[in-house]
């Protein structure tokens, strides 16, 4: 069975089409500049890439051209062969545990809530109906990256501030990167091959969260109402003391848009370092004596031994620990400076392993006290089983 998985942006459109449950990748390309000017768009198929500029007006043309090159590649021969497509939606709120079908009531909840992700969920809206029209027979689902994060109990997802602000305006911690952090538990569960496990799993990209997950369950998690909560990201402050927010308003007379702009642009490593919100860029400051990139690096990596030493406790005690996503994945740096701050707990690198780039790989000692593993992450491949799921569901009970 095709399934398409996509992910849509305000202006960007990232698909992957998969022959499932083979878990395939058929195709895979991003539709950059969508509404803007110098619009292109990029497919990578059977090892080759290219890249062709057009004029993309909005997303329902991104998507024709999508359909079209589906068809030019010879991915399907009929647009009827893609059974289902779907959809990364940032913030599904306290609606959605799990991923569903779309129809007038997802989608309307789903607009409820932008104004908790104004910049991602209006745009998921335009790209889900955009691809209602391109494809009108496939099942659209909707994968939400807050679900996974459903299952913490309420002393975790509650803030301490006025009870009846979680009822009356939707203020709790709702968690981010649910998607990834589903992905690399089970992949994990299924190394250690055991499902009752206790796991910290760390997804460190330009955005970052860390999850403590139970016997397959999130029950807690860095990211709060927003993505902006937690660890020290590329330009993201994390956890602060909020009083520092209206102090500083007042004293530079701000704005909240100003401020909002403030504490997930300018801060973090870009913040401390002056320099840049890329880690790489960090590594690259400190090999040269840039103190503040040093300076930078070392609350970065301070922050993520801080919440790895929390879920330890709270979990009692862990399985393995799990690196993923751009820094996670490819910063040998960071990793080793994380794990040479847990050696407290016994936790020991095996610095040869950890040598490694993108690779799934274990990276600790054979006689360290929790094994810490690399799992490249795949948010696209767990959007398509579920939506494979759903569409095989749907088209059995037709
Ligand atoms: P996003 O949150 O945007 O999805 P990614 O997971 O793609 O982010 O991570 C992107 C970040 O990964 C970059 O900003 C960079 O800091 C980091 N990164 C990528 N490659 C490397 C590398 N080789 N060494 C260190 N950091 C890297």
């Amino acid at each position: 069975m095709k399934i398409l998985s996509v992910n849509a942006g305000s202006s960007s459109l990232k698909f992957q089409a998969f022959e499932m449950p083979e878990e395939e990748v058929l195709i895979s390309g991003v539709f950059e500049k969508i509404g803007l000017e110098d619009s292109f768009y990029t497919i990578k198929f059977n090892g080759e890439k290219i890249r062709k500029e057009v004029e993309l007006k909005n997303h329902d043309k991104a998507f024709k051209i999508l359909m079209d090159e589906l068809l030019e590649y010879g991915v399907v021969e009929s647009l009827d062969e893609i059974k289902g497509i779907g959809h990364r939606v940032v913030q599904g709120g306290s609606y959605f545990d799990e991923s569903v079908i779309v129809d007038d009531d997802v989608l309307s909840k789903i607009d409820e809530l932008s104004s908790l992700a104004p910049l991602h969920n209006p745009a998921h809206i335009v790209g889900i109906k955009a691809a209602m029209k391109a494809a009108p027979n496939a099942v659209e689902a909707v994968v939400f990256d807050t679900a996974f994060h459903q299952t913490m109990a309420e002393e975790n997802y509650l803030y301490a501030l006025p009870y009846e602000w979680c009822d009356e305006y939707k203020i709790r911690k709702y968690g981010a990167h649910g998607t990834s952090h589903k992905y690399v538990s089970l992949r994990m569960n299924e190394i250690l091959g055991r499902y009752n496990t206790k796991l910290i799993t760390c997804h460190i990209g330009n955005g970052a969260s860390i999850s403590a997950v139970k016997d397959g369950k999130c029950i807690n998690t860095s990211m709060g109402l927003t993505p902006n909560a937690g660890l020290i990201m590329g330009s993201r402050c994390g956890d602060i003391d909020a009083t520092i927010v209206p102090y500083m308003m007042k004293k530079l007379n701000l704005t909240p848009e100003e401020m909002d702009t403030i504490l997930n642009k300018k801060s973090g490593l870009l913040g401390i370092s002056g320099v840049s919100s890329d880690s790489r860029d960090i590594e690259d400051g400190i090999i040269k004596g840039d103190s503040r990139c040093d300076l930078a690096q070392k609350m970065y990596v301070r922050r993520i031994i801080d919440y790895i030493a929390k879920y330890y406790v709270e979990l009692g005690g862990c399985d393995a620990i799990v690196f993923t996503a751009g820094v996670g994945e490819n910063s040998v740096h960071t990793r080793r400076e994380v794990i040479d701050g847990l050696s407290v707990l016994g936790v020991k690198i095996d610095e040869e392993a950890n040598n490694v780039r993108g690779v799934e790989q274990l990276i600790t000692a054979p006689d360290s006290t929790i094994p810490c593993y690399i799992i490249p992450t795949n948010e696209e491949l767990m959007i398509a089983r579920d939506t494979y799921r759903l569409s095989a569901n749907n088209e059995r009970d037709l």
